[in-house]
């Protein structure tokens, strides 16, 4: 389960457009991709189809289910954002349990989870540490792994490599990848980079200026983009 339908979903913050229109259907267990220019809609997007921003109109629909008809807790999403936002405070055993305790899930079963998430993370060395005893791409997997252990149906990703250098990308990139092919969940993320589009994706989504451009497997949009602007984000060089 985890199959999303985005329904001609716009939203404007005052007199601004921001999605115009976005029409989507994600089905369960896909890797889609968004792609586009920096303040083109993508992260407004992601709140949108997680409920923690309202459409201006449109419709998110997961599983059959109105978004918003849904209590934050039990819409099976989780989000996973550039600056990691851990708490500070916590060490990486806690950063990750917390949001379980928060809906009274056993002791048991938290341990359990924290266990088989942090060893598909490479993060059982690190348990007891806190973030800033942690490198950056040590912090985005316990990110990550704070989003496993809820065991969500739909994961939600905002560039989430965006703040880690070269190598590191590839690395966690490599471990998204993997965890995909482990849970099988639906999962929606948005990059400006090509190679992790291209890499990642079952589906790439273009967007522009709120519109969607195109959508289509990456080798698809690469070989046939339609539009300059597409061949000029994904397409072959000129
Ligand atoms: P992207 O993630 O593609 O860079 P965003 O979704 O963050 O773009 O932003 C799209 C547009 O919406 C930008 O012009 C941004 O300034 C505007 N915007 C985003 N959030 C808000 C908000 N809470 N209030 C007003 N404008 C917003
Ligand atoms: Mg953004």
């Amino acid at each position: 389960m985890g199959s999303l339908n985005i329904e001609n979903v716009k939203k404007a913050f005052g007199s601004v457009d921001v999605l115009k229109g976005i029409d989507l259907e994600v089905r369960d267990g896909e890797f889609v991709v968004f792609v586009g220019p920096s303040g083109c809609g993508k992260s407004t997007l992601l709140r949108v189809i997680a409920g923690l921003e309202d459409a201006s109109s449109g419709n998110i629909i997961i599983d059959g289910q109105k978004v918003d008809a849904v209590p934050p807790a039990e819409r099976g999403i989780a989000m996973v954002f550039q600056t990691y936002a851990l708490y500070p405070h916590l060490n990486v055993r806690n950063n990750m349990s917390l949001g379980l305790k928060q809906i009274k899930t056993p002791a048991d079963e938290i341990t359990r989870r924290v266990k088989a998430a942090s060893g598909m993370l490479s993060l059982e060395p690190y348990l007891e540490r806190r973030p800033a005893e942690l490198s950056g791409g040590q912090r985005q997997r316990v990110a990550i792994g704070r989003a496993v252990v809820r065991e969500p149906k739909l994961f939600l990703f905002d560039e989430p490599l965006s703040n880690l250098d070269a190598a590191l990308r590839v690395n966690t990139r490599l471990e998204i990848a993997q965890l995909h092919r482990r849970l099988s969940a639906t999962m929606i993320y948005v990059t400006h980079d090509q190679v992790e589009a291209m890499t990642l994706a079952d589906r790439i989504v273009v967007l522009n200026g709120g519109r969607i451009e195109q959508v289509g497997a990456p080798m698809e949009l690469y070989n046939s983009p339609t539009n300059l602007f597409v061949a000029g984000f994904i397409g072959s060089p000129k």
